[in-house]
């Protein structure tokens, strides 16, 4: 099976909620106790209008009438205001710590998942999609579902609780005049509604952009030393500033429709209050209602403008959320195209010889990108590869760039996937494997090696919970790299640049070399590993190598040098996929193909007269 990119966008789906669940009933109990806090809130917030209005009819009372004023009543009334002011803030602050807590810790317990879940997708995800976008997936998009299940959550349950309350409410003690205030609202909530539809595709639209803009900053910066030889500062300058431009628009674009809508619902809701003043102030007049009630009517419709703003909040976080939370789910869908198999293959043990045996053995890279033209499979690498490799041995792998090597040796590790019933290691089929172990018996030196931005020492030890003094000095010193101690600020401890950017080609090898020697692997892989590294150097690695594993280690050297392949026990030269030629290095050396041609030309280079090669093979 193999991988195809990921969508652009998913439609907002509120299915894709379902796999929060597991998530949400891990907090159930602090999120209900974040949903009490708010409900203390919503209630001592429609409350402290209630005391407002009993107050002013005091005042108004003692205005009229002339009596003294019952300051303590009055005291009182402020007295309950206060306290629910009080309650209003503590449980604000708990909601706050409860559901934002929550969505946090849902939102961290996510992204572990997703890292986790990268981790096991093979190369050939990497290979179709962009880390770019999949960085916005892991942030952007993981933030926009916090929002839904926090904020998003508490404006559906506040305003719903709200807006309720205060309906019920007015409607009780106000039914005349509230029943006209609220007249506006039906055209308020069908705004909302066309609001949130238009929000979800132009926010779609500003975390498309947004995975652009990462894409390029994450290429460019990857590709800073290139871009900087070249002198091309300028066209990748320019790339960004469109995607830059892109993902300003596609923000404006929000931004005119919030900057739109709020003030209309402001303005609408104020009509509310418009009419509320015209009816209830002639009642007042009229001496059919008194002025507290007025007051507290004005409050309430105040208050009644926050439900209906955050309805729209929730319609529009909610779909935010579903959007991002399909963008998610869709890497979490992904399954690894490379997987140990169900049963490892304890069933077939594993026999002494051959170590590596391959049988047959053809493949041919999928293509890039999705559709049709990638069904059809690209021109084969490796064509009906036959091969014994035996445990203890030195192959040497010769070929033009582009006959397949790296590849071959990808398929011994399953870095990439060969067809089955190929590939034999201890006599147990390549797929029996469980892949740790699998991979646990090699030591790959790959052409492209990667070096972290850590001292040398860890890049060495990386991986390893132990490596001894002794075996760190091993390795060091076989691999040559202690030769270039004295260069390094810090000895050892010195810290690399990203990616290696501090050392020499040549350093970097051999400190790829050293990582690999000190897992003391069963299968050593060099892949073209000592390409950057001056001939005599290559030879004293090579004689340390080969004496240290003697017998024990079994070794495949790919390399263009023939003076490095004259050391090993057979060579395999490779043209096109296929093995073209297959022997001792004496053998191959007297005959007349690509090896012996190669191996005078090289002569020729270093000086030397061609028809001494017994002198070097030893
Ligand atoms: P070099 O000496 O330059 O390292 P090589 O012998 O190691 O060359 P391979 O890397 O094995 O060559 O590539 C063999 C063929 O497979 C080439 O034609 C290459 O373009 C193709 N190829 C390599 N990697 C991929 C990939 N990931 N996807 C598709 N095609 C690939
Ligand atoms: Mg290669």
């Amino acid at each position: 099976m193999r991988e195809s990119p990921l969508k652009k966008t998913g439609k907002p789906s509120l299915r894709e909620f379902k796999t929060l669940l597991p998530y949400i009933a891990q907090y159930r109990y602090r999120y209900a106790l974040g949903f009490l806090c708010l409900l203390v809130v919503d209630t001592a917030q429609v409350i402290i209008p209630q005391f407002m209005r009993q107050a002013v009819n005091l005042l108004s009372a003692a205005g009229e009438s002339g009596e003294a004023l019952e300051l303590r009543q009055i005291f009182l009334l402020c007295g309950g205001m206060v306290a629910m002011m009080t309650l209003v803030s503590l449980g604000r602050f708990s909601w706050r710590y409860f559901i934002h807590g929550s969505s946090r810790g849902i939102e961290a317990a996510m992204r572990k998942k997703l890292f986790d879940h990268l981790m096991e997708l093979s190369w050939d995800f990497y290979q179709q999609n962009k880390i770019g976008d999949l960085m916005s997936r892991a942030t952007y998009d993981l933030n926009a579902v916090r929002g839904a299940i926090g904020l998003g959550f508490v404006a559906l349950v506040d305003g719903t609780v709200m807006a309720a309350a205060i309906l019920i409410i007015i409607l009780a003690q106000e039914s005349g005049t509230a029943l006209w205030a609220v007249l506006p609202l039906p055209l308020i909530t069908a705004l909302i509604l066309l609001f949130g539809r238009t929000v979800g595709k132009r926010f779609r639209r500003a975390q498309e952009t947004y995975s652009a803009m990462s894409d390029t900053v994450q290429e460019t910066f990857a590709g800073i030393r290139v871009i900087k030889s070249f002198v091309k500062e300028w066209w990748f300058i320019k790339k960004f500033a469109d995607t830059n431009d892109d993902y300003r628009e596609a923000n404006m674009a929000l931004v005119k429709l919030y900057g739109f809508f709020f003030p209309l619902i402001t303005f609408l809701s104020e009509f509310t209050v418009l009419v509320a003043l015209l009816t209830g102030g002639i009642r007042v007049v009229e001496g059919s209602m008194r002025p507290g009630d007025l007051v507290a009517l004005f409050h309430y419709l105040h208050m009644l403008i926050w439900p209906l703003v955050g309805a729209g909040f929730v319609v529009n976080m909610i779909q935010r959320g579903a959007a991002a939370l399909g963008r998610v789910n869709e890497i979490m869908a992904a399954v690894p195209s490379i997987r140990s198999p169900e049963r490892s293959g304890e069933s077939v043990p594993v026999s002494p010889a051959p170590l590596i045996e391959i049988k047959n053995l053809s493949y041919a890279y999928p293509r890039l990108g999705s559709g049709e033209e990638a069904e059809a499979p690209a021109a084969g690498a490796l064509e009906d590869i036959s091969l014994t490799i035996e445990k203890g041995t030195v192959l040497g792998i010769l070929g033009r760039t582009g006959s397949g090597k790296s590849t071959l040796i990808k398929t011994l590790t399953r870095m990439i996937d060969p067809p089955r019933e190929r590939v034999f290691i201890k006599g147990r089929e390549l797929g029996r494997w469980d892949l740790q172990e699998l991979r646990g018996l090699f030591g790959v030196v790959p052409q492209d090696s990667f070096l972290f931005s850590d001292t040398i020492r860890n890049n060495i030890i990386y991986g390893l919970d132990s490596a001894g003094d002794e075996d760190f000095y091993q390795a060091a010193g076989l691999s040559a790299i202690d030769r270039d101690l004295d260069a390094f600020a810090q000895g050892w401890d010195t810290l690399i640049g990203e990616r290696g950017l501090t050392l020499s080609g040549g350093q970097k090898q051999r400190i790829a070399l050293a990582r690999a020697f000190l897992t003391k692997p069963e299968i050593l892989i060099l892949d073209d590993s000592l390409s950057s590294v001056d001939t005599e150097t290559e030879r004293r690695v090579l004689s340390g190598l080969l004496e240290g594993a003697r017998g024990k280690t079994t070794i495949l050297i790919v390399s263009h040098r023939v003076s490095t392949l004259a050391r090993a026990d057979k060579v395999a030269v490779l043209e096109e996929g296929r093995i073209a030629e297959y022997g001792s290095p004496g053998e191959l050396a007297s005959g007349n193909g690509f090896y012996a041609r190669t191996a005078a030309l090289q002569r020729l280079g270093e000086g030397r007269i061609p028809g001494t090669e017994a002198e070097e093979h030893g």
